[in-house]
């Protein structure tokens, strides 16, 4: 294979593979989508339950010491002074990232943690007008404190507002930063999923594809035979080849009914047609007081029952090739001699100019004389039919190593490329119309393929419109 060739062949089969209408893609996109899905909620789900659970641990933290520090300044003022109890309280409170600080209701500060002492990145908490008595998360200048602001009140007396801030920066930003991880792995963790998916479907659809293929060998001969074997293969995957297996026994015994039929008819049709048309033939000859028009409808009866005899014997020997009971002859002669003979017959009975082209060589052929006669007379009858009378027709004999060829040309009005194969089909006519001025059936070339194969041989056309058409036929033989 050349290059071209192979990579348009791999393109058409990527391209098969990728076919959106397949099940097998529909399964892989839907159970991905599925899973992506899901794993993306589970995702966001922990992503935002983390975060809740960071900030709700960071708020307790900070209520806690709301609600602890009026009891520490209560013990500290046994000792102290109120106002170096509270700072005692706040200093006791306070470490790197959380301060508080106490203000009067015109906020001027009553205590501070020592942090504020120094300038320092937190001064400008205590400018904030307005903070919440339950913790809240506030973003102040790039950075994010929880915060909150209730009145302290120590024996029942309000000593100003207790304002408690932790700065969850630090957390936060691990938290942000884990994010982009945690959506990388997601998605990688989706790619691998989608491979595997992938794959579990290929294998999974595997019995199906086998059974295409399987199916794709069964014609009408072998119906009989054929069977579908799944090893290994899901049981709804063996049930439905079951059921195809029980289809093809009942088309197979449908098939035998109709063959049988067929070959019942035109045996039982055939005899007494053959006595009918023999009463005709003798009705004409000896009929010498016949009138014009009586000799004349004698004779198109007569003919026409020829042409049935014949549309009779094609069909009963169609249905014995079918059933295997097609009886040949088969014997060893020189082709030379017999198609030498069919075209001195067919000259006659046609009155056409028919020509034999062949070469000086000896061609022995073992086959059913009587039935090859009927071949080559059949094509050159077709030949015949299908050209226009002034012009001539060739019969080429000839040989390729141990084959024997028999070619019927004609110039006449040639088949159209999409008919050439299914011309040798039963019933297959080209041109309803023009064919039926030629009086065929459609069945000449059928019978004529069937006994050159039955023959061990080959037949194929060749042909271009309104040029003409080649039949060749090809029989085993030996050439001296
Ligand atoms: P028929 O009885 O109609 O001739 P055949 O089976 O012999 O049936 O041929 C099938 C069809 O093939 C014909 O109807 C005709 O249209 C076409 N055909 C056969 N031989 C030739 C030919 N030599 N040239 C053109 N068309 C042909």
């Amino acid at each position: 294979m050349t290059l071209p060739s192979r990579i348009l062949k791999t393109k058409r089969k990527i391209w098969h593979q990728l076919n959106l209408n397949s099940l097998r893609v529909r399964l892989t996109v839907g159970i991905t989508t599925v899973s992506a899905i899901g794993l993306g909620s589970v995702t966001i789900w922990t992503t935002l339950k983390m975060q809740h659970i960071l900030i709700t641990t960071h708020k307790e933290d900070i209520q806690y010491i709301a609600e602890r520090l009026p009891q520490d300044i209560e013990i500290y003022t046994q000792m102290m002074s109120s106002t170096a109890a509270m700072q005692k309280a706040i200093d006791y409170r306070t470490d790197a990232n959380t301060v508080l600080w106490v203000q009067r209701p015109d906020r001027s500060i009553i205590v501070q943690s020592s942090i504020f002492k120094s300038p320092d990145n937190t001064s400008f908490l205590k400018s904030l007008s307005s903070v919440p008595p339950e913790p809240r998360v506030l973003e102040v200048e790039g950075r994010y404190w929880v915060l909150c602001g209730t009145n302290l009140q120590l024996d029942g007396e309000t000593l100003g507002k207790l304002y408690v801030a932790k700065d969850v920066t630090r957390d936060l930003k691990m938290f942000l930063d884990m994010i982009p991880r945690l959506s990388i792995v997601s998605l990688l963790s989706i790619a691998a999923i989608t491979i595997l998916i992938a794959l579990h479907v290929r294998r999974s659809l595997q019995p199906l594809q086998k059974m295409s293929q399987l199916t794709k060998k069964i014609d009408a001969e072998s119906l009989g035979e054929a069977t579908i074997h799944l090893d290994n293969a899901p049981s709804e995957v063996r049930e439905l080849a079951q059921t195809f297996d029980e289809m093809l026994l009942r088309l197979h015994e449908s098939w035998e009914q109709q063959r049988q039929f067929v070959s019942n008819v035109s045996h039982e049709l055939r005899t007494p047609l053959t006595i009918v048309s023999g009463y005709l033939q003798s009705t004409l000859r000896r009929g010498n007081n016949l009138t014009e028009p009586q000799r004349e409808a004698l004779e198109i009866a007569s003919s026409e029952t020829a042409r049935t005899i014949s549309l009779l014997q094609t069909l009963l020997d169609l249905a014995r090739a079918d059933s295997g009971h097609l009886h040949l002859n088969l014997d060893t002669f020189l082709l030379n001699d017999l198609v030498k003979e069919i075209v001195e017959m067919a000259k006659q009975y046609s009155n056409r100019i028919i020509n034999l082209e062949t070469n000086q060589e000896h061609i022995l052929v073992k086959a059913d004389a009587s039935r090859l006669k009927q071949v080559l007379l059949n094509l050159i009858d077709n030949a015949v039919k299908y050209s226009d009378s002034d012009q001539a027709i060739t019969v080429k004999l000839a040989s390729s190593k141990s084959q024997a060829i028999v070619q019927v040309c004609d110039r006449g009005n040639g088949i159209p490329l999409q008919h050439q194969t299914r011309i040798f089909e039963r019933f297959y006519r080209l041109d309803e119309a023009r064919s039926h001025s030629t009086g065929g059936t459609g069945l000449g070339l059928s019978i004529v393929k069937t006994l050159v194969e039955e023959m061990g041989g080959s037949v194929s056309v060749r042909s271009q419109l309104s040029k003409g058409s080649i039949f060749t036929v090809i029989l085993p033989g030996e050439i001296y």
